[in-house]
């Protein structure tokens, strides 16, 4: 049997969202459950899929079978396209598997041409109306179908008002519409040279190919990037006939959530906006009135609403997000969906919806989004700060967190500024989805106009950045890059503080303070916690960093690297005279200056990591990282050395390399200077045994850690000098203390050679990072320059640094563990490269068996949420 690649929404249903996309789904289920839905159809995102197998042409199959379901649309609705009598007029709307809200482009009105547009404006006595529709249509197709500027339109729109004295489009009378549908159409002939199209089908088939295309368009493909959604996967197109809420005062469109998306207090939030259209709301071209005034205009269609609410709620056992229209006081369902949310908001949603008995805990800890936990995570407002401080200004409070940073006043500023270090700040009149990179770029988002639901308020609060919106005391001055807030006038780089949890603005940078975990969060943690299977530690390499992750649940440290201890204060002057000896009795003199400031490293974050395991790594990096450049310190060198500058100079130069990190570096250092190994030994091993004797209720077992083992040979090596000085440490404190000894698995032959290396390391540590590294053969450090052609060419769809390569890195893991467990059964097993904190590589962690994955302290709850969630999915499967 051939595909089926359309479904009237009676055919359809929510399980079907692979096929139909979010939208399509959600519209079929709120057909099949008897809510006022407009009647239509969706086009699968296998007919997307198949439009670009075959370059970018819906093929003659897909085409005829979107023709036979306009015959079934026509049927249902009694309505015909082109139509004198009755014509049919659609809507269509792009909808994805996952939502990407503002993402594709939706066109309204569809099918009119000038002689339906008289049809309409006779039959329905409201010549406004019908020509606000055509304008609308004209406007949206050029824009999205032909790609005609949208600001050339705005202007026209602009020109119009004025001409006519007045503020608002609503003003606008049947006339002017006329002749800015008429402007419109010279405006389309002009840039496209061909007429605008006045055959429905063909208007039709043009929109399909558009939802098509914006699937591959820019601003899609960056948004699929940061949410980790497949190319693959297709858009849907809706087709779906108009209800309209631009009839007049009797009618409006409506955005609203089930419950508060930004706090997620449970009360319908929303706004309302008398006779418009479509994105009015969103796209703020007048203020909306809240919800709660929609009671009192239009009682009859706000209490269907209300009890929609109730339904879809009770149905999707989550809090919805909902598009409707009223018609001539008739309630219009066009688009439910599980609403995006704050990770405040997730948390108190998940929570209230367990203790309502709507939800299993374990589905509680599966809804929420382990990305969006950062933003708890980062620092707030410093509370004794925020007391004294005066704000200069209050607006909505669209998305939560604190931002501080100087002002800029367009994206591309915002990209620029970032990229060089500073912290910025986005003031905008309102945005668009074009911004979206600046927005990424910026510590916060403040909008003069726009509500709750505006593109800022909705996208900010998907990234997660905070987001202050519809400022309306700024007077903006976006040309000259400036506005007045409270008779201060700001310009481009200066200081601005906006807190996204109250809509307050404040004048200069305001202090802040770090996150801690309490009530809902804790809760969903402990939860998380109950059904996990992983564990997760951290990496730290400092006692502040390694409490820090304690406090975020950490269960231990992957990786502790040494080196950076080295830099501070007086050793790096210790490590250099190391580094700049001669002779094995000159180093091991150099050594004993740094054993006990490393064993004093050691101790302190053996402290605060409370006696759970803590994997400490030997000295990593190529030596000459730590050479002196200044000649002052050049000379000082020479001094304590007892050498002339000229030595120290010839060993500086002698410890360039070609390509330093695949140079002399890891066990390499240790192979051909064991001292160092030894030294490093004696400091972990002093180290666990004071804090043993401090703690016996502790027990201590060191955990340590041979960097960039390649052969089996060079790790035994080590291993066999550690062995033999700890046990000579231990016999002389006269201790019984176990240690491990293992290795990172970061190099591909150590991988391809797992089964050897196993027979020495105690435990693998999956070093992704280099592993990634020398998989791919490029580094980290200079993807940036062309990852970009790369994304663009659909070569690569993801960072492989972020993004764990489960295909090929990946493989190289699975099986050094495999091969691993086989030598050795009882062999510890983890993960300690960026990617530990990444949702979808810990899920990959958790199916290839690792025992831990570790991560920066920070992403430790995101670790610990995406470690249950793995635990939980398999278990349903
Ligand atoms: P997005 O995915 O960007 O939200 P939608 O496809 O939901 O885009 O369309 C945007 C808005 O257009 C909707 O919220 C709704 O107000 C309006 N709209 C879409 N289809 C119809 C329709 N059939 N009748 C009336 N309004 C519609
Ligand atoms: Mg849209
Ligand atoms: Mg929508």
């Amino acid at each position: 049997m051939s595909k089926k690649f359309c479904y009237l929404f009676t055919e359809g249903n929510a399980s079907m969202r692979e096929l139909l996309g979010g939208k399509g789904a959600n519209l079929a289920e709120m057909t099949n459950i008897g809510l006022p839905v407009p009647q239509g159809f969706t086009i699968t995102t296998e007919a997307c899929t198949q439009y670009y197998e075959d370059g970018q042409k819906i093929n003659d199959e897909i085409m005829a079978e979107i023709m036979e379901y306009i015959e079934k649309m026509e049927k249902i609705t009694g309505k015909k396209f082109g139509d004198h009598e009755n014509p049919l007029l659609v809507s269509v709307r792009s909808g994805a598997r996952a939502s990407m809200p503002g993402m594709m482009d939706t066109i309204l009105n569809l099918g009119l041409n000038e002689d339906v547009v008289g049809v309409i404006a006779a039959k329905s006595g409201n010549p406004r109306w019908a020509w606000d529709c055509y304008r609308r249509f004209i406007q949206m197709y050029s824009d999205v179908v032909m790609e005609v500027g949208k600001k050339y339109f705005e202007q026209l729109i602009d020109e119009m008002k004025e001409k006519k004295g007045v503020t608002q489009d609503v003003e606008l009378s049947a006339e002017d519409l006329k002749e800015l549908a008429m402007q419109f159409k010279a405006e389309y002939k002009a840039k496209i040279g061909a007429d605008f199209p006045s055959d429905p089908k063909e208007q039709l088939i043009g929109a399909i190919k558009a939802v098509f295309r914006s699937w591959d368009n820019p601003r899609a493909n960056v948004y699929r990037r940061d949410n980790d959604i497949p190319y693959s996967w297709g858009t849907a197109v809706n087709v779906q006939s108009m209800a309209f809420g631009n009839m007049g005062d009797d009618c409006g469109t409506g955005v609203a959530f089930t419950r508060n998306p930004a706090t997620g207090e449970k009360k319908l939030m929303g706004e309302f906006l008398t006779n418009a259209q479509g994105e009015d709301v969103v796209a703020g071209v007048r203020t909306p009135m809240p919800i709660d005034q929609m009671a009192e205009k239009f009682p009859e269609a706000y209490a269907q609403f209300v009890d929609v609410c109730k339904t879809l709620e009770d149905h999707y056992r989550d809090m919805q997000d909902m598009e409707f229209t009223v018609e001539h006081g008739k309630l219009y369902m066009l688009q439910t969906r599980n609403g995006k949310r704050t990770a405040k908001a997730a948390l108190k949603i998940a929570c209230d919806l367990v203790d309502e008995g709507m939800i299993s805990e374990q589905q509680a800890v599966a809804m929420i989004d382990p990305r969006n936990l950062d933003t708890l995570l980062h620092p707030q407002f410093d509370a004794e700060a925020l007391k004294k401080a005066q704000p200069a200004g209050k607006a909505l409070p669209a998305s939560p967190g604190a931002a501080c940073g100087k002002i800029v006043f367009t994206a591309e500023d915002a990209k620029a500024w970032a990229a060089r270090g500073e912290k910025v700040v986005l003031v905008r009149l309102e945005t668009s989805p074009e911004d979206i990179e600046g927005m990424k770029a910026a510590q916060g988002i403040l909008t003069v106009r726009g509500g709750m639901t505006s593109h800022a308020a909705v996208v900010a609060r998907g990234m997660g950045t905070c987001c202050v919106s519809g400022c309306s005391a700024i007077a903006m001055d976006e040309e000259n890059k400036k506005f007045t807030l409270s008779g201060k006038t700001y310009h481009e780089g200066d200081w601005l503080s906006l807190d996204g949890s109250t809509g307050n603005i404040y004048d200069g940078a305001m202090p802040t303070v770090d996150a801690t975990i309490g009530g809902e969060f804790g809760r969903i943690m402990g939860w998380a916690d109950k059904y996990r299977r992983l564990k997760v530690r951290t990496n730290a390499d400092t006692p502040h960093d390694a409490a820090k992750a304690r406090e975020l649940g950490a269960q231990g440290i992957g990786l502790c690297r040494t080196e950076h201890m080295f830099f501070e204060g007086d050793r790096i002057e210790a490590i250099r005279e190391m580094i700049c000896s001669d002779t094995v009795e000159e180093r091991e003199a150099a050594l004993a200056k740094l054993l006990p400031m490393q064993q004093g490293d050691f101790e302190g974050i053996y402290e605060a990591m409370e006696g759970c395991p803590v994997t400490i790594r030997f000295l990593d990096p190529p030596l000459h990282e730590f050479v002196p450049t200044e000649e002052a310190d050049i000379e000082k060198l020479a001094k304590a050395q007892g050498k002339t500058v000229e030595q120290i100079k010839n060993i500086i130069a002698a410890l360039h390399e070609f390509n330093p990190m695949m140079g002399h570096r890891g066990c390499r250092l240790a192979v051909t200077f064991p001292e160092i190994a030894a030294m490093q030994t004696r400091a972990v091993i002093r180290a666990a045994i004071n804090v043993q004797k401090k703690h016996p209720d502790w027990t201590m077992v060191p955990e340590i850690m041979i960097p960039l083992v390649g052969e089996v040979k060079e790790l035994k090596y080590v291993k066999d000098i550690v062995v033999t000085t700890a046990d000579q440490e231990l016999a002389a404190a006269g201790m019984d203390m176990k240690y491990l000894v293992g290795t990172m698995i970061e190099i591909p032959r150590a991988a391809l050679t797992a089964d050897q290396i196993a027979t020495e390391a105690q435990f693998f540590s999956f070093g992704t990072n280099d592993l990634t590294q020398m998989t791919f053969g490029f580094s980290r450090d200079d993807a940036g320059k062309f990852l970009g052609a790369y994304y663009d060419k659909k070569i690569y769809e993801n960072d492989p640094f972020a993004k764990l390569d489960q295909v090929g890195v990946g493989k190289l893991v699975k099986m050094a563990a495999e091969m691993g467990r086989a030598t050795r059964p009882d062999i510890h097993l983890g993960i300690c490269g960026e990617h530990g904190g990444d949702p979808s590589s810990v899920e990959f962690c958790h199916k290839v068996g690792l025992d831990y994955v570790s991560c920066s302290p920070f992403r430790v709850p995101i670790a610990r949420l995406a470690a249950a969630q793995a635990a939980i999915k398999e278990q349903r499967q």
